[in-house]
C-alpha cells in the first residue's frame, strides 16, 4: 500500500463510471465555453472535466470546482504546446499561446465528433504496482492506456518521451500536472460506447498553474 503517499502523489486511472451515482467527472459534453479553433473555426473539444471540489484530489484553491481539459482534436493545433487562460467562475477559457506552425485539418472521414458525447467517468486509484517507473511497468502502462482506460489523472505523469516542461509561461512558476489522455483509444473496450475517439499515437499532457489559471497542453508521440 502507498499509505505514505500524500494525496498529491496519488495517481488515478480514468475509467467508465459504472455506479449509478455521478462522480462529477465526465468525458465529453459542452458545459464550458471553450475557445474556437482558429483552423477548424469551431469550438474546441471538451475532452474531460474533473471535479476537484470535494475529494482532496489536489491542494487547489476553493474557487476551482472543476478543471476542463480541452483541445481541438481535428487539426494540427494539438501537435504542439498550447496555453490557455481558464476562467473558473464563468466556466470559459481563452487562448494565450499556440506554438504550432503547421496548418492542417483532419480528413473528413477521420474527424472526431464535436461535441463529444457526455459519458460519466470515475477515477480509480492506481495501485503501487502502477506507480513504478521501471521499463517493464512503463511498457505495460502504455499498452493499458487506451485499452483499459483513456488516461491518468493527478499523481505523477507516465512519460512517453521527455520530461514535461512545467514552467508557467505567465509567472515562471511550476505548474501542477493534472492529467494525461491518450489519442490511441479503443472506446469500445474502455467505455463500451461506439464513439470514435482515436486521434493518433499521441499523448496529451495537461498541467495547470493555480496562481495564473494557465492550462497547458503538451503533446508527445507514443
Ligand atoms: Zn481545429
Ligand atoms: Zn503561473
Amino acid at each position: 500500500m502507498n499509505s505514505n503517499l500524500s494525496n498529491q502523489d496519488r495517481g488515478y486511472k480514468i475509467v467508465k463510471n459504472k455506479s449509478k451515482t455521478s462522480s462529477g467527472h465526465f468525458f465529453g459534453g459542452t458545459t464550458w465555453t471553450l475557445p474556437e479553433s482558429k483552423i477548424c473555426k469551431e469550438s474546441m473539444h471538451q475532452i474531460l472535466t474533473l471535479n476537484v471540489s470535494e475529494a482532496a484530489l489536489m491542494k487547489l484553491e476553493n474557487r476551482i470546482a472543476e478543471i476542463p481539459l480541452f483541445s481541438c482534436l481535428n487539426c494540427s493545433l494539438f501537435w504542439d504546446n498550447q496555453h490557455f487562460k481558464v476562467d473558473f467562475i464563468n466556466k470559459s477559457a481563452t487562448i494565450l499561446q499556440q506554438d504550432q506552425e503547421e496548418i492542417e485539418q483532419q480528413d473528413e472521414e477521420d474527424r472526431i465528433v464535436n461535441p463529444l458525447p457526455l459519458i460519466s467517468v470515475a477515477l480509480r486509484e492506481a495501485s503501487s504496482r502502477d506507480n513504478q517507473t521501471d521499463d517493464d511497468t512503463i511498457d505495460r502502462l502504455f499498452s493499458e492506456l487506451g485499452t483499459d482506460y483513456i488516461g491518468r489523472a493527478f499523481g505523477k505523469p507516465i512519460i512517453a518521451q521527455d520530461a514535461l516542461d512545467l514552467t508557467c509561461i505567465s509567472c515562471g512558476g511550476e505548474m501542477q500536472f493534472i492529467a494525461q489522455i491518450t489519442g490511441d483509444n479503443d472506446m469500445e473496450s474502455i467505455f463500451n460506447e461506439d464513439v470514435d475517439f482515436f486521434f493518433g499515437e499521441t499523448m496529451l499532457y495537461f498541467s495547470l498553474c493555480p496562481c495564473c489559471d494557465v492550462l497547458k497542453v503538451e503533446p508527445q508521440a507514443i
